[in-house]
C-alpha cells in the first residue's frame, strides 16, 4: 500500500507546481493577456470566422498535459478570436460587456486563496465583504436596513431568485397558480419569462400591459387590467417593471407602478439589470426614482459597473422574504449557523458552495474609488445623446430620445424595402468589424440599436460608427 501511495503522491503532487513552474506559466499568461490589453483598442469588435474555433476539438482532454505555449495558441486561434469581442470598446450591440482589469485580479486572488464565501462561520471576512457590497447597493437604491440580497452569477439568476421570493412572499401554492396573475410588458426581458417557468409559475395567467409611444408600461392600463382581474375573482400577485429595457433602454413609470402595486397588494419586482447603476449619475438618479418602492430588484455589475461576465445582484426590501424562500436545514451543517452572526449567502440563495465573487467587485471599487465609475456612466449617457443627434444628421430616423444609453434608429431609403436596407447595412457594419451593432423589431420594423455601455467606448468609437454607417448607406444607395 505504501508503495502505491508513493506512486500516487508523486503524480498527485503535479497539481502543486513549485514556485519556478508557477512563474513560468504565469509569465506566459501575463505576456498573452498584456499583448491583448495593449492592442485591444485596435482589435476588431467582431471577427467573422469560417471555422468558428473548431480547431479546439483536435486537442481533446487527455491523460497527459500539454505545455503552456500550446495551450495559449489553442486559445488565441480558437477562443479569443472568432466571433464577438466583448472587451472591445467597439461593442455597441446587445448590452455591451465589460472586463475591467482589477476585477480579473480580484478573481485571481479569490481563486488562489479560495475562501469559502457561502457561510459566515467558514469565512467571516469573505461573507462580511459580500454583505458590505450588498449594503452599499441597498443604500444606493434607497432601501432601508431590513433589506438584503445576494451576489449571483448573472442577471438571469438574480431574476430567478427574485421571482421565487415573490412566489413565496405572496404564498402562491400550486393550487393558487391558475388564478394568480402576473403583469409584464412586451418589453420585459425574456429572463423573466424563463424565471416564471423555472419557478413553476408557467400556468399563471400573464397580462401584457400596454406600452406608450416610448415603449414604457402604461400605468393606467396596468391598473385597469388589475381591476378587471380582481372583478373576475382572480388574484393579481406580481408586477414586473423594467428600469432600462434591453431593447430601447426605456424606464417604466416606476413610481406610478409602485403606487398601484401597493394599492392592490402586488409584489413589485424591478428589473434594473441594464439601467440600475446609472443611479450613480445625477441624471440617472432622477430618472430611476421609484426603485426604492420595489419589493425586489436586480442590477448587473457585469453590465453597469463594467465587470467581466459573472456578476449579477438581487436585492430584496425585506430579508425575511429571502429567508423564507431559501433557508434550509441540514444536519451536517449544524455547527455552521449562529443566529448572532451576519447572514450567509447559503441562507439567502439557492447556492451552497460558491465562488467568492464579491472580491471581483470589491477590489476595483477599492482601488479606483467610485468616481471613475460615475464618470464613465455619465459619459455613456452623453455619448447616446451625441449619437442620437449625429445619426439624424446622416439622414437616419431616430424618433425616440434616448432615456439611458440605448438609441434606436433606421435608415429609410427613398426607394426599395427599408427593412431589407437596414438588414444589409447591419451586415456591412458587422463585416467591417471595427464596431459591432445589433438590431431589433420595433412596431414590426427592423430597427438598428446603438447600445453604449463598454468602459472602453469613448467619443472616437462613436465617430467611427457614424463613419461606418455613412459609408455603408452610401454604398448601398449607389448599388
Ligand atoms: C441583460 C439583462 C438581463 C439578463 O441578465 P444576464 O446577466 O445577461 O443574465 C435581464 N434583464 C435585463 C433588462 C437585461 O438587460
Amino acid at each position: 500500500m505504501k508503495e502505491r501511495l508513493a506512486e500516487l503522491e508523486a503524480l498527485a503532487r503535479e497539481l502543486e507546481p513549485a514556485a519556478d513552474s508557477r512563474a513560468a506559466v504565469r509569465e506566459k499568461v501575463v505576456e498573452y493577456s498584456e499583448g491583448f490589453l495593449n492592442d485591444v483598442a485596435s482589435l476588431k469588435a467582431y471577427v467573422v470566422s469560417r471555422d468558428k474555433g473548431i480547431g479546439l476539438l483536435d486537442s481533446p482532454i487527455a491523460e497527459s498535459g500539454i505545455d503552456i505555449d500550446a495551450v495559449i495558441s489553442l486559445l488565441a486561434e480558437n477562443v479569443d478570436s472568432p466571433g464577438l469581442n466583448p472587451a472591445s470598446g467597439g461593442h455597441l450591440g446587445y448590452i455591451p460587456g465589460g472586463g475591467i482589469y482589477f476585477s480579473a485580479l480580484g478573481d485571481y486572488l479569490g481563486d488562489v486563496f479560495n475562501r469559502y464565501a457561502g457561510v459566515f462561520y467558514a469565512s467571516p471576512g469573505a461573507v462580511r465583504m459580500e454583505n458590505m457590497l450588498i449594503r452599499w447597493m441597498c443604500d444606493l437604491v434607497g432601501y432601508g436596513t431590513a433589506s438584503h440580497g445576494n451576489l449571483t452569477s448573472s442577471g438571469s439568476l438574480a431574476n430567478l431568485i427574485a421571482i421565487v421570493t415573490a412566489r413565496d412572499g405572496r404564498d402562491i401554492k400550486s393550487a393558487d397558480i391558475p388564478r394568480s396573475v402576473i403583469y409584464l410588458s412586451k418589453q420585459t426581458h425574456h429572463s423573466i419569462a424563463k424565471a416564471i417557468k423555472v419557478a413553476g409559475l408557467v400556468e399563471c395567467p400573464v397580462r401584457y400591459v400596454e406600452l406608450d409611444e416610448r415603449f414604457k408600461m402604461r400605468a393606467d392600463d396596468l391598473e385597469s387590467k388589475i381591476e378587471a382581474d380582481k372583478a373576475a375573482g382572480l388574484n393579481p400577485f406580481l408586477v414586473v417593471g423594467s428600469a432600462g429595457t434591453t431593447d430601447v433602454g426605456a424606464i417604466d413609470p416606476l413610481v406610478a407602478i409602485g403606487e398601484i402595486a401597493t394599492k392592490f397588494g402586488l409584489w413589485y419586482h424591478i428589473d434594473a439589470a441594464y439601467g440600475g447603476f446609472f443611479i450613480l449619475t445625477d441624471e440617472g438618479r432622477e430618472k430611476l426614482r421609484g426603485l426604492e418602492m420595489a419589493d425586489s430588484l436586480i442590477i448587473d455589475p457585469h453590465k453597469g459597473l463594467f465587470l467581466p461576465y459573472g456578476l449579477g445582484i438581487v436585492l430584496v426590501k425585506d430579508v425575511a422574504h429571502l429567508q423564507k424562500a431559501y433557508s434550509f436545514h441540514a444536519n451536517y451543517m449544524q455547527d455552521a449557523f449562529d443566529p448572532t452572526d451576519e447572514f450567509s449567502p447559503a441562507e439567502l440563495s439557492p447556492e451552497l458552495t460558491k465562488h467568492f465573487r464579491g472580491l471581483r467587485l470589491w477590489l476595483p471599487l477599492k482601488l479606483h474609488g467610485v468616481a471613475p465609475f460615475r464618470a464613465c456612466l455619465e459619459e455613456k449617457l452623453l455619448l447616446a445623446k451625441y449619437f442620437h443627434a449625429e445619426v439624424q444628421k446622416l439622414g437616419f430616423e431616430s424618433n425616440v430620445e434616448p432615456e439611458l444609453s440605448v438609441v434606436t434608429y433606421r435608415f429609410v431609403p427613398t426607394t426599395g424595402d427599408a427593412d431589407e436596407f437596414n438588414k444589409r447595412l447591419l451586415e456591412a457594419v458587422v463585416a467591417d468589424g471595427r464596431v459591432f451593432i445589433s438590431s431589433t423589431m420595433l412596431d414590426g420594423r427592423f430597427t438598428l440599436r446603438f447600445a453604449c455601455l463598454s468602459f472602453r467606448t469613448h467619443l472616437k468609437t462613436v465617430d467611427t460608427l457614424l463613419g461606418v454607417l455613412a459609408s455603408g448607406v452610401e454604398s448601398l444607395i449607389t448599388k
